[in-house]
């Protein structure tokens, strides 16, 4: 398959990337995407899903919906996001690869969809929760994901007979701030930052790099639109394909 990114660039990364002690991946949509989930932020998503259940996606995964609306939120949740399998790629390779030899120090995820089976990095970062993990809101229970996908119509509680909530960030909430901070001391302090995949939520990690600590930050996307002046390069390829042949 013919890349997009010219050889020269790659050479380039390829060698920050081996000179490198501190990288740091930021994971988003397009890793879940090639790794068989989908997106449900695209247009064609959208129409998909406003057709079948009446609401956009990013209504129903808000939290006033499923305040108000827990029954429609769960007959959304279950089948479009609980029902996304979702596998490993040769990006999560390439990064365990990095792990493998020592420069791979954090991994920041945007998504809530878990890590695949099989991908284990030593420092995961969560900014917006693991659909893996739900809890009652009452009596703070936990409940694994099979209970969810399992339990006919509403999950609830076995002994409150309330719904339980998953334990992911739903859209009109905050990140929480201790997260945050971790995620952005960690991004700070990354000689290269690798943002692979855009983040479903409208919010940006901020964080400051010092002008005498040199950071190499690539954004891998296929969004025209991405014209982010703070990344240093903005790779349209696979990130499957591309991501390999840089380290
Ligand atoms: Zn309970």
């Amino acid at each position: 398959m013919k890349l997009e990114t010219d050889d020269k660039v790659i050479d380039y990364i390829r060698r920050r990337i081996r000179n490198s002690r501190n990288v740091v991946a930021i994971l988003g949509i397009e890793m879940l995407v090639e790794g068989g989930g989908y997106d449900l932020d695209s247009n064609d998503e959208n129409y998909r899903v406003e057709e079948e259940y009446g609401f956009s996606p990013e209504d129903m995964l808000s939290s006033s919906f499923f305040n108000a609306k827990v029954e429609k939120f769960y007959r959304f949740y279950k089948k479009e996001v609980l029902g996304m399998e979702v596998h490993s790629t040769p990006a999560y390779d390439a990064l365990l690869q990095l792990q493998a030899q020592g420069k791979l120090s954090a991994v920041v995820s945007q998504n809530f969809h878990g890590l695949p089976q099989g991908v284990c990095f030593h420092n995961v970062i969560e900014l917006n929760g693991n659909m893996h993990n739900n809890k009652c809101p009452r009596c703070n229970k936990d409940f694994d994901i099979h209970y969810m996908r399992s339990t006919a119509g509403i999950p609830l509680c076995d002994c409150c007979k309330v719904a339980v909530r998953p334990d992911i960030r739903l859209l009109g909430e905050r990140v929480d701030t201790t997260i945050m901070t971790e995620a952005a001391i960690a991004c700070e302090a990354a000689d290269v930052l690798l943002v692979l995949g855009k983040n479903m939520y409208d919010d940006r990690l901020e964080y400051g790099v010092s002008p005498e600590h040199k950071q190499l930050k690539i954004l891998f996307s296929k969004e025209e639109f991405v014209r982010n002046r703070t990344v240093d390069f903005v790779i349209k390829d696979d990130i499957s394909s591309i991501l390999p042949l840089m380290i």
